[in-house]
């Protein structure tokens, strides 16, 4: 019996010992010999959340491809009692909630594999953890750390099945294994192809928008985002290159060198290499570090060698082999000692951070902003999410910076959305709102200019005086109600929100035209571009007034019934310019060749925000189908060389003789550059005018050839563009707009074909950087142009209108040119 009873103890001891595992033993194999697929992963937070009192786990919501998205919040059992407490105290420090504390607890949040394909972070987390919660209790006393384990499950999955199902065993280190090169997309990104550290700011995914709410609730002091490099460069972390955004604080800069000289310590007791300062920048704000840099915290992005070429193991170029057990060593290290040093600091963590929330510094108090309602409504959407307060103006003049002049100007504020920078979270207005981002070098990673007000198409005036916002919201929409025995109904075209009622109606079978000239109905006018929707073209649908109202009463879309088709000036219901709107069969390419950003960003657009069918191609497939399928071929960028050669292209152009549409993207527009019919010629301009008299040879020194070369560069700026309003192209727009160019591609004006859109001999530049020959090239070029051939078109729109999906004001070009541009085409059911 005795020997019975100290059997059970010692099974009860075994027990609870073996509670809590580590991820190697929960597994079943050692971390970084194997990759993890996310549901695992899951698993095992869910079994320390489960066997420690230290850790909770949730879910805070769903990717496009429904696997979860997780958080685990770690700190000492007190702190984990009193959480709530911790969190609000913290929010009260920044000002963000109401009442006074004066925490002294320092918050940390680790962010992984935000890239899928770097996929050894989400394999670190789970050492992590463990280690956080075994060998390191002590930092949990003063610290709460939250773990995102992985910030996009389906591009990790993606990465991670696709590298399970074609790797060799043993692995095979030699870079040209299938296993070293994924096919395209690769996992970096999220299911529509977006990357997810570009998307912080414009909250575009629903990862972004679901991982945001949960940011905002806790505004942590430390903030890193895990990430992957190339093989052959080993380790980068903290302080960051220039430039720096200029509302850095010196206090910011300078724990950023704390936690690098800890990180220090440990990589060179190790002797492992690592590079500090001179890549990854701290300027654009849409990052997973300089978002949180500019909610206060200390941002960082940290970079391992290995990514997508990187497998289990690699051959780098140096001879070395690259396996994933090191770099699950090194994110782990970094993680840990971000966490101490973030722990041996924490009084000074608190006290700063709420410095950081002081704005009274700052030159511009309120962006006054005017325009359509759409847009206003948009742009308020996004600051909702972003927890950024905002009012109306109550009427009176504002002076201040105009936007749209580039210089002091004045405009009338009745109804106008104020933010102003008197808020805790007046430094990211300041940096999403400015005019123009202050540059302290043009060698950055990525665009210098995203002014929010020209992103957004309003008419803004950045005043250094505060403007009162005590006016009241905008009227709510009222609902259209039944008229009996209209003629017709006309809507306005104007945003987005016209163009998702387009699509729905067009969906439901509902005839819809649009006019290429302004229209007056019993004195209302309506400028061109607004929908007419007949009962003459609709008079089979025996539902047509109820389809109609139910569908603008979803979109918000105000209608008027004209009680005649006889019009004011001369354009009736039946006028040859009142034309029928095609049900588009809409085609775009995707695959090799093709950027899986842009054709991400395209496929977002039509599925989530425009809601209208897309048919994707892909590429390989391009010379077998039938291609009388569709109307429109939809080109995102790419580099299209091979694709284009003279039996695919003289497929697509008799096609488009036909009338068939082709609307290429940004750089896809150069593959037809130069070639037969297409009136398309690269504009030489005045660029490097000063070559004509220099003397061959070129002595820039060897070390100051990169800083020479910025005179090329374009690195994201915005220009002036003139329109032609007249144009269906242009519908909805005035007769300018802001354009965000990504870099110095010129065209020349179309010869035979409409310069929509086009920059003429001064070239005005009003944010970002623009080296000054890449300025100059830009003289005399189209923007947006067509070109007919036969009855069909070729559409360039050269500036990519839909980047990232955030230059909310260019997506309308898109639209107008799938449905209005070269209408004569219609197919009757
Ligand atoms: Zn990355």
């Amino acid at each position: 019996m005795k020997r019975y009873i100290s059997f059970l103890f010692l099974l009860f001891t075994i027990t609870l010992t073996a509670q809590l595992q580590s991820p190697s033993e929960f597994l079943g194999y050692e971390i970084g010999t194997q990759f993890s697929r996310h549901a695992d992963v899951v698993r095992y937070f869910e079994h320390v959340a489960a066997n420690s009192d230290m850790v909770t786990y949730a879910s805070y919501g769903k990717t496009y491809e429904r696997r979860p998205l997780t958080y685990a919040i770690v700190s000492s059992p007190q702190n984990m009692a009193n959480l709530e407490n911790i969190r609000k105290d913290n929010l009260k420090n920044a000002g963000l909630e109401s009442g006074s504390a004066s925490p002294n607890i320092a918050i940390v949040w680790l962010s992984y594999n935000v890239h899928g394909n770097e996929a050894s972070s989400t394999e670190a987390s789970m050492n992590t953890i463990y280690k956080l919660i075994t060998e390191n209790k002590a930092w949990l006393q003063n610290t709460v750390v939250i773990i995102d384990p992985c910030i996009n499950p389906d591009g990790r999955d993606r990465y991670a099945n696709w590298y399970n199902s074609v790797k060799s065993t043993p692995y095979n280190a030699l870079q040209e294994a299938t296993e070293h090169n994924e096919p395209w997309p690769g996992g970096r990104a999220n299911h529509y192809l977006f990357d997810l550290n570009r998307d912080w700011a414009w909250l575009t995914q629903i990862e972004s928008q679901q991982r945001l709410k949960v940011y905002n609730q806790w505004m942590p002091h430390v903030h890193v985002d895990f990430h992957e490099q190339g093989i052959n460069s080993p380790y980068y972390f903290a302080p960051a290159a220039e430039p720096f955004h200029e509302i850095i604080s010196p206090w910011q800069r300078d724990f950023q060198t704390q936690i690098g000289k800890n990180h220090a310590k440990y990589f060179d007791k190790e002797g492992w290499l690592f590079f500090t300062r001179e890549s990854f920048d701290l300027l654009y704000p849409s990052y997973g570090d300089t978002y949180p840099t500019f909610m206060g915290s200390i941002g960082m992005t940290y970079e391992q060698a290995g990514h997508g070429a990187a497998g289990l193991g690699v051959n780098t170029d140096e001879g070395y082999e690259l396996t994933l057990v090191d770099r699950v060593a090194h994110h782990t290290t970094t993680g840990l000692s971000t966490i101490e040093i973030s722990s041996m600091n924490a009084a000074k963590l608190n006290t700063e951070f709420k410095k950081f929330f002081d704005n009274s510094s700052l030159k511009y108090k309120s962006y006054v902003l005017k325009g359509n309602a759409d847009k206003i409504n948009a742009l308020t959407k996004l600051l909702d999410q972003h927890e950024i307060k905002y009012g109306y103006a109550s009427g009176g003049k504002v002076s201040g910076f105009n936007f749209g002049a580039n210089k002091d100007g004045s405009m009338d504020s009745n109804g106008a959305l104020v933010v102003s920078t008197n808020q805790p979270k007046g430094k990211m207005v300041k940096v999403l709102f400015e005019p123009d981002a202050k540059l302290s070098d043009p060698l950055t990673y990525d665009i210098t200019a995203w002014s929010v007000p020209h992103a957004y198409g309003l008419e803004t005036v950045a005043s250094t005086t505060l403007v009162t916002a005590s006016g009241s919201k905008p009227q709510a929409f009222a609902l259209n109600i039944m008229v009996a025995n209209s003629p017709g109904y006309i809507a306005k075209w104007n945003s987005l929100n016209d163009a998702g009622f387009l699509a729905e109606l067009l969906q439901n079978n509902i005839k819809v035209r649009f006019s290429e000239k302004d229209l007056s109905f019993s004195g209302t006018a309506y400028p061109k571009g607004s929908l007419v929707i007949t009962r003459s073209d609709n008079k089979n649908n025996a539902s047509f007034d109820e389809t109609v109202i139910k569908i603008a009463n979803a979109h918000q879309r105000k209608l008027f019934a004209s009680p005649t088709s006889f019009s004011d000036n001369g354009t009736d219901f039946g006028s040859g310019n009142i034309k029928l709107v095609n049900k588009q069969r809409v085609a775009i390419l995707k695959g090799d060749g093709v950027s899986s950003l842009s054709y991400g960003a395209i496929w977002h657009f039509f599925e989530q925000q425009l809601k209208y069918p897309l048919t994707s191609i892909d590429t390989d497939d391009f010379g077998y189908i039938n291609i009388r399928n569709f109307d429109v071929l939809i080109l995102p960028e790419g580099w299209y060389q091979s694709l284009l050669n003279e039996t695919n292209l003289n497929k697509i152009k008799d096609w488009v003789r036909d009338g068939g549409k082709v609307i290429a993207m940004g750089r896809a527009v150069n593959s037809f550059e130069g070639k037969e019919g297409f009136d398309l010629k690269k504009n030489e301009g005045d660029k490097k005018e000063e070559d004509k008299d220099t003397v061959k040879g070129n002595l820039i020194p060897y070390d100051q050839r990169e800083r020479e070369s910025v005179k090329d560069f374009i690195t994201g700026s915005i220009y002036k563009v003139t329109l032609d309003p007249s144009h269906p192209m242009a519908f909805g727009y005035g007769d300018t707009y802001f354009s965000l160019k990504q870099g110095n591609n010129s065209f020349a004006f179309l010869e035979n074909g409409y310069n929509v859109g086009y920059i003429k001999d001064e070239p005005i530049s009003v944010s970002g950087f623009s080296g000054s020959d890449a300025k100059a090239g830009l003289k005399n070029s189209v923007v947006f142009g067509e070109a007919r051939i036969g009855r069909g078109s070729f559409i360039y729109l050269v500036d990519d209108v839909l980047f990232r999906s955030f230059w909310e004001n260019g997506k309308l070009f898109l639209v107008n040119s799938v449905f209005f541009v070269n209408n004569n085409k219609y197919i009757l059911d």
